[in-house]
C-alpha cells in the first residue's frame, strides 16, 4: 500500500478524497490549510494547518513516510505548490499537480485582466459598487479602493473589522447558481465584479451572471506555476495515483 499525501483545500481535493478513499492500494493523508473554520469531513484521514515552512513540510514527508503528493491545491496557492515542487524534486517523491484551466473570455464577456488586486483601483471608477469575490485573505491589497462601495463575499463572516470605509461583507456558501448571482447583483445594483482567475465549473456561474448583465469584470491572472508535471482534471490524477499504487 502507498501513503499519498494530497494537499487539499479545494473542489478537486474533495473529488481526489472520494475517488481514492476505497481504494485498497492507497492510504490517502489529505491536507488542508485550515484557513476554513469547519471544512466538511473528506473522508480520509486528514491534518490541519501548515507544516512550518520548508523544512517543516520535507520533515513531513520523511516522518509520514510520504511515497506521493497530489498537489490539489488552489491555482492561487502559488506558494504552497511551487514549494512542494521543489521539496519533492530534491526528495525524489513523484508529485503531481491537478490544475484546472484557467478561464478565457468570451465574445460577450467584459473582462480587463490585471495582475493582482492592487491594480483594480486603475479601471473601477470612484463611486463604483463592487463585487469583490477574491477571497479575504488578500482584502489589505485593495488599499486603494477608497471611495468605492466594496461589498466582500466570504465563506466564513471575519471576526475583525470591516476593512473599507464604505460596504460590508457578505456571507455565501458556494456552489452559487447563474440565476442567484444574477438576482444577487440586481439586488446590490453591482457595477463591477473583481474576480480570481481560478478557473472550474462551479464557480463560473459569478462570470456568466456578469456577462447576461453587462457587468464588467477585473479578472486576476493567476500567478505563475511551478515547472512539474500537472494534469487538468480529477479523472486523471485519480489515473496517475493508480498507477503508482
Ligand atoms: P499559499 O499562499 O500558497 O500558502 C501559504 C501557506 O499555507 C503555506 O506556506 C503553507 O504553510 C500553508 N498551506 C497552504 N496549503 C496547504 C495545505 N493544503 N495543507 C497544509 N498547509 C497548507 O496558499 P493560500 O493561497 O494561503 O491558500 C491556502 C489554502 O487555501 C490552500 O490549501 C488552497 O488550496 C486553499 N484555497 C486558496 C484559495 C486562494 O485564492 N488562494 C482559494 C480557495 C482555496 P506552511 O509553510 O506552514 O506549510
Amino acid at each position: 500500500m502507498i501513503r499519498l499525501l494530497l494537499l487539499a483545500g479545494t473542489r478537486e481535493g474533495r473529488d481526489l478524497a472520494e475517488g481514492l478513499r476505497d481504494d485498497p492500494a492507497i492510504h490517502v493523508i489529505a491536507s488542508l490549510a485550515g484557513a476554513t473554520r469547519a471544512p466538511r469531513p473528506m473522508g480520509v484521514a486528514t491534518r490541519s494547518g501548515g507544516f512550518g515552512g520548508r523544512q517543516g513540510f520535507a520533515d513531513y514527508l520523511a516522518a509520514e513516510n510520504i511515497d506521493a503528493v497530489l498537489d490539489a491545491t488552489h491555482p492561487f496557492a502559488a506558494r504552497m505548490s511551487q514549494r512542494t515542487f521543489e521539496v519533492c524534486t530534491a526528495l525524489k517523491v513523484p508529485l503531481m499537480q491537478v490544475l484546472r484551466p484557467a478561464w478565457v473570455p468570451g465574445p460577450h464577456d467584459r473582462w480587463t485582466q490585471i495582475d493582482s488586486e492592487e491594480e483594480a483601483a486603475a479601471h473601477i471608477p470612484r463611486g463604483a459598487r463592487v463585487f469583490v469575490a477574491t477571497g479575504r485573505q488578500t482584502l489589505e491589497r485593495f488599499g486603494a479602493m477608497a471611495g468605492r462601495r466594496m461589498i466582500v463575499r466570504v465563506i466564513d463572516t471575519p471576526d475583525g473589522r470591516f476593512p473599507f470605509a464604505d460596504g460590508r461583507f457578505l456571507h455565501g456558501n458556494p456552489p452559487f447558481s447563474v440565476d442567484d448571482e444574477m438576482a444577487l447583483f440586481r439586488a446590490l445594483r453591482i457595477d463591477w465584479l473583481v474576480v480570481k482567475n481560478a478557473g472550474g465549473a462551479a464557480s463560473r456561474s459569478k462570470l456568466d451572471a456578469a456577462r447576461l448583465l453587462g457587468v464588467p469584470v477585473a479578472m486576476i491572472r493567476r500567478p505563475a506555476q511551478p515547472l512539474g508535471r500537472t494534469v487538468e482534471t480529477v479523472a486523471a490524477a485519480l489515473d496517475w495515483a493508480r498507477t503508482l499504487a
